[in-house]
């Protein structure tokens, strides 16, 4: 039997997963993420790796590594790190972005204080930078454990860091930074990059051959294990926060709303994120209550109450407000009629965030699939419905270890 692993660093722990040819989840084992130093990273790697039953390990392919996007790490020309690394919402960044604004185009996505290019910028200025000889990304360097080769990346990671993932090269403008430092020589995400290192082969019992590939970031895995792969297909996450992705033939930028896109073989995925989502509902009902309310409810029925749910005053996508309030009134006599509502509006705001997408030139929404913890409710999904017009359909899988492994496997497969 041919196997595929995905491993995924994520914001609070680390996974794994085997998959095989058809995409069957063999096993699975994680752990917590508690120290945020790399030799924690590595330590996990091998709790990972040793956890696999070794049968399975005997026939794994291909592995390829998540980790959280902008996570960024120096090293020496050994592989080793020279300090700790600057984590995803590490804003240590802040103080160089006037610095940064005289050389990025406008509203290039770089300009903002977590971008992996703003905290390379910073630790450019850090003692620890005369040892530095080459800028990773925790993905990257998690592989380079594995195959031994430093210096590389992918194109999903290596946005931030400013790389030009529509022309394929860094841009001119990177040039005036003048940072001795080796960047990232940049592959598409999931390319076969070398066959494990021998020691750790013999080690963990993998096979000789089995290949290492260029990775991703996690939110970019999470979408894949959606299995949405055309044009139109979209996934929407209703965890804390609501955040649209849509797989689209154009590449649509707009810093006003936050929208940016990524790479995607030949396609763009591109998205936004409003700070509506779970977060609210959470503020006012338990999981049980929101359960069992739910199943109440006449989805059929629309519910005129027409909120903003948020937190916190302020959205970036589909409105862009930074002073937007947030409106829960006129609050209705039952809670059941107060849930109707509030499921209803981040509908509307859902299917309004697709609009807009659309309006600036992304494909025409053809189905969505659903994560995060909104995701097993049916009442909400039969309202999405109504509003999105398409089939909403719940994500089988939705864990970015998975994704990763559904990466390794394709890209394996298309290169023999
Ligand atoms: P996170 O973005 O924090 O990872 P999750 O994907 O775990 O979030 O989803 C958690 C959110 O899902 C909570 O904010 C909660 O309000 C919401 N949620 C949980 N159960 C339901 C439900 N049955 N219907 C709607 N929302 C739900």
């Amino acid at each position: 039997m041919d196997l595929y692993l995905g491993i995924d660093y994520g914001t609070s722990g680390a996974r794994a997963v085997v998959i095989d040819e058809q995409g069957n989840v063999q096993t699975e084992v994680r752990y917590p993420l508690q120290k945020k130093t790399a030799q924690h990273w590595s330590h996990r790697l091998w709790s990972l790796l040793a956890d696999i039953p070794e049968p399975l390990r005997q026939q794994i392919k291909a592995i390829a590594i998540n980790g959280t996007s902008s996570t960024v790490l120096l090293c020496d020309g050994a592989g080793k790190p020279v300090d700790v690394p600057l984590l995803y919402n590490d804003a240590r960044g802040a103080v160089v972005l006037e610095q940064l604004k005289e050389i990025a185009p406008p509203n290039h996505t770089v300009l903002s204080a977590t971008s992996s290019l703003a905290k390379l910028l910073w630790m450019s200025q850090q003692p620890f930078f005369a040892e530095a000889r080459y800028l990773l990304h925790q993905a990257d360097w998690l592989a380079f454990l594995l195959h031994g080769q430093l210096g590389i990346s992918d194109y999903h990671n290596a946005l931030k860091l400013g790389y030009d993932v529509e022309a394929l090269e860094y841009p001119k403008w990177l040039n005036q930074l003048a940072i001795p430092i080796q960047l990232p020589q940049v592959l598409a995400p999931g390319t076969p990059i070398a066959e494990i290192r021998p020691d750790i082969a013999m080690q963990f019992r993998f096979h000789r051959d089995c290949l290492v590939c260029a990775g991703t970031t996690d939110s970019i895995a999470a979408f894949i294990a959606s299995g949405a792969e055309l044009p139109g297909e979209a996934v929407t996450s209703l965890g804390s926060t609501l955040v649209l992705k849509l797989l689209s033939h154009t590449r649509i930028e707009d810093a006003r709303y936050g929208i940016y896109s990524h790479r995607f073989g030949d396609l763009w995925l591109t998205g936004g994120a409003s700070n509506t989502g779970g977060a609210v509902l959470r503020e006012f009902f338990t999981n049980a209550e929101l359960e069992n309310l739910s199943r109440e409810i006449d989805p059929a029925k629309i519910s005129n109450l027409d909120y903003y749910p948020l937190l916190q005053p302020g959205d970036r996508f589909p409105i862009n407000d930074p002073k937007l309030p947030p409106r829960l009134t006129p609050r209705p006599e039952t809670p059941r009629e107060f849930l109707h509502g509030l499921l209803e509006s981040i509908a509307r705001i859902e299917a309004r965030g697709y609009e807009l997408l659309q309006s600036l030139g992304a494909n025409q929404v053809q189905r969505v699939y659903t994560a995060g913890g909104g995701a097993t409710n049916s009442t909400w999904t039969a309202i999405r419905q109504r509003h999105l017009k398409v089939p909403v359909v719940a994500s089988v899988y939705t864990e970015a270890a998975y994704g990763t492994a559904l990466l390794a496997k394709t890209k394996y497969r298309n290169s023999q």
